[in-house]
């Protein structure tokens, strides 16, 4: 068809030129538009600008050509140069200009246009005025828009379609709808346009309903941004067998299930709970064109079942996969723990995806947090300085908390320092939070109290912060003015979180009456963590009482919880109590309940080692148990004596210190230490707390090999040196 019309090679004579322009305008084939598709839209303006009595035709035909290939800019150029020309517009010039202007935004531009219009007497056409309309409401312009339209004698269609999406972009539901209603005639895009609004502003009923409507009252057929709308609307309900009746109904219509439609297909089955449905649809129509936001929700669905391999698979097919899908797969990873994977595919992304953004980095810095890799959040750091994102304030926020989780306060305070400029809420609580988990609560509550006198508000996750600092550093008194504050002035309801806090501040200030007394007049329903926090303050100060009610109350919410029945036996065993200690012990595996086990761990050169409780795994296990022997014997010289009380009653005391001597933060700590050169600090983690007696030893270690050793257990840091913790033993 177009090889007829526009014959190949296009004509040296510039005597056909106004022939073809007329081609262009009348067959509507965009001629000249096709040219660019075959690289010659510079031949078609050499051949303008060759032409010696330029008429409106052909500077028409020049500005429709711009506008329908995509380049606004230089329609509206050659526009301006038109006028300039003295030559008069047409209608098409008019509508096209305007078109290549609303597209753009140049609002300025658009109104010398409609100027134009007025003087030339064309404001009666009516794709004129639906041009001018389209073009003030692109520019969100309602009140031109609104007398544009009141003063349109005759009015298409489109105008009144316009007119709706305008009202429902500006929120306006009730008015799209009124006019809606007021339409003698509608087309499809009436209907989409309404469907479409009401789903956008989370109407998704009334779309619904509206959907019904059109299937029942009227004889248009739904096209594809129909049929994407409302299945948006059933993702959003969630309603499983809604989403069915509109998928059978595609089927039985015959509908192309592919493109818009299949990707609102996967999000609608991925989000009301047919995972399984999503992924036949997938099988079915083709991995390729999958878009992101389908791809998101079936990754949402795969993470919710904790079973994100076929995410991946999907992720490997896609086509098009852009920096949010690579994101969404990264943090898919991260919310099912799977730290290694989402570190392995950051990787890829590094060497063949596109380049990450500030969520990205933000994400894989959370994955670093959580296995504390000091080395892997440097290189984060670093690359996100080449790339200029660090000063974006969501990577500001996440460095803080890596460099405060790997153990390097000082790291998260300069990181805190150098976003001065745009700290919000999160930054500051995301600080005071590292503070008060590395044990300087005083630093923790000066940064709050700054905090407050800037007028940044708080929110209920800097109160959790700010009242563990208080817990850490024994400030009674002024935790309580601060739990007083967060609700009288702040207004914050209180959650199990800061409630905890109270209860682990008062249990370890010896408050123990006191801290039962909160948990009872708590007016949520108390935790394992309450309870827990209670008994282990009951351990601390030897009071069986209030440690058996503790327990027994905790064992009502979580029957198996070996924590509890190995804490009260411990309770029973510091007072001496040993029988009851193992009638405990003996309930705990007659019931078959667990305790935790202690895992501890430490990186050397970006390989990370993990260590029980007397570990034989390791293959450098030899060298690590002499080493652990010699320290063991070296700070017993020292003054070190084991807690051996703390251990199982009825066993050798020389079996009892072999059981002390390789828990697993001692046996990281002498793999760390034949491992890494002299003076270098040493880095552990734990995933319960560290024991007392582990505490005092490691005390001991840190004088007698000179070096700093940090250990973060589940609830905070220890820095210890010199003989000293920073925790003041006080944990
Ligand atoms: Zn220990
Ligand atoms: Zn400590």
């Amino acid at each position: 068809m177009q090889r007829l019309l526009c014959p190949n090679p296009l004509p040296g004579s510039m005597e056909l030129m106004p022939f073809l322009c007329f081609l262009v305008i009348i067959s509507g084939c965009k001629c000249l538009a096709s040219l660019p598709y075959q690289g010659k839209i510079g031949k078609a303006r050499r051949l303008f600008d060759e032409i010696p009595d330029r008429d409106s035709v052909a500077w028409t035909t020049m500005i429709v050509g711009y506008n329908q290939m995509g380049l606004f800019e230089s329609a509206i150029k050659m526009f301006v140069e038109m006028v300039k020309d003295k030559v008069t517009p047409t209608q098409f010039t008019i509508t096209n200009v305007l078109s290549s202007c609303a597209a753009t935004g140049a609002l300025g531009i658009g109104k010398k246009v409609h100027s134009f219009i007025v003087k030339l007497g064309l404001n009666g056409y009516i794709p004129v005025g639906n041009s001018l309309l389209n073009m003030y409401a692109k520019a969100g312009d309602l009140v031109m828009a609104q007398i544009i339209f009141d003063r349109m004698r005759l009015r298409s269609i489109s105008s009144w379609n316009i007119m709706i999406c305008l009202y429902m972009r500006s929120g306006n539901v009730a008015l799209a709808l009124a006019q809606f209603k007021q339409m003698s005639e509608r087309d499809i895009v009436s209907w989409n346009s309404m469907i479409a609004g009401y789903n956008q502003h989370g109407l998704d009923m009334e779309a619904l309903e509206l959907f019904y409507s059109l299937l029942r009252d009227s004889s248009l057929k739904p096209d594809r941004f129909t049929l994407a709308s409302i299945l948006s609307a059933c993702a959003n309900v969630e309603n499983l067998n809604l989403g069915k009746q509109i998928h059978s109904y595609i089927i039985r219509i015959q509908f192309d299930l592919s493109g818009v439609v299949q990707n609102a297909l996967v999000s609608m089955y991925a989000k009301s709970g047919g995972l399984e449905i999503a992924q036949r649809v997938v099988e079915h129509s083709g991995i390729s064109d999958l878009d992101v936001i389908a791809f998101t929700a079936l990754l949402d669905g795969y993470v919710k079942l904790g079973d994100i391999a076929p995410a991946r698979q999907i992720f490997d097919s896609l086509r098009d996969r852009d920096v949010i899908a690579w994101t969404a797969m990264i943090v898919g990873y991260l919310q099912n723990g799977l730290n290694d994977d989402a570190m392995e595919l950051f990787r890829k992304m590094a060497n063949e995806g596109p380049q990450p953004n500030s969520f990205t980095l933000a994400a894989i810095l959370s994955v670093i947090s959580n296995v504390a890799s000091l080395n892997h959040g440097k290189q984060i750091h670093a690359s996100a300085i080449r790339s200029g994102e660090h000063l974006s304030v969501s990577v500001g926020n996440a460095l803080i908390t890596m460099y405060a989780k790997a153990g390097s306060i000082n790291g998260a305070r300069k990181v805190f320092n150098l976003i001065c400029w745009n700290k919000d809420t999160v930054s500051w609580t995301s600080m005071i939070i590292a503070l008060a988990q590395h044990g300087l609560g005083e630093e923790a509550i000066k940064l709050f109290e700054k905090m407050l006198a800037l007028n940044i508000e708080p929110d209920h996750i800097t109160y959790v912060g700010v009242l563990s600092a208080c817990t850490h550093v024994g400030l009674v008194e002024q935790g309580r003015s601060y739990f007083n504050l967060m609700v009288s002035v702040h207004k914050i309801e209180p959650t199990l979180s800061h409630y905890a806090c109270m209860i682990d501040m008062l249990g370890r200030a010896g408050l123990l009456q006191e801290a039962f007394n909160f948990i009872e007049e708590m007016p949520v329903e108390p935790d394992v963590i309450a309870w827990g926090s209670l008994l282990s303050s009951c351990k601390v100060y030897k009071n069986i009482d209030l440690a058996k009610v503790a327990a027994e109350r905790l064992l009502l919410i979580q029957p198996d919880n070996g924590g509890a029945y190995s804490a009260l036996a411990n309770v029973y065993s510091a007072c001496g109590k040993w029988e009851d200690a193992a009638k405990i012990r003996k309930l705990m595996k007659d019931r078959g309940v667990k305790k935790e086990q202690g895992f501890s761990w430490v990186q050397i050169q970006n390989k990370v080692h993990v260590f029980g409780a007397e570990d034989g795994r390791h293959p450098q296990k030899d060298e690590i148990y002499k080493m652990m022997d010699k320290i063991w014997k070296d700070i017993k010289k020292m003054g070190f004596v084991p807690d051996t009380e703390s251990v199982l009653h009825d066993l050798e005391e020389e079996v009892k210190d072999k059981l002390l001597r390789y828990h697993s933060e001692k046996l990281a700590i002498a793999f760390g230490l034949i491992s890494t050169p002299e003076n270098t600090t040493l880095r552990i983690m734990k995933n319960l707390r560290v024991c007392n007696d582990c505490h005092t030893a490691i005390k001991f270690v840190s004088k007698l090999v000179g070096r700093e050793i940090i250990v973060r257990d589940v609830t905070r840091f220890h820095h210890f040196k010199d003989g000293f913790c920073s925790c003041r033993d006080y944990w």
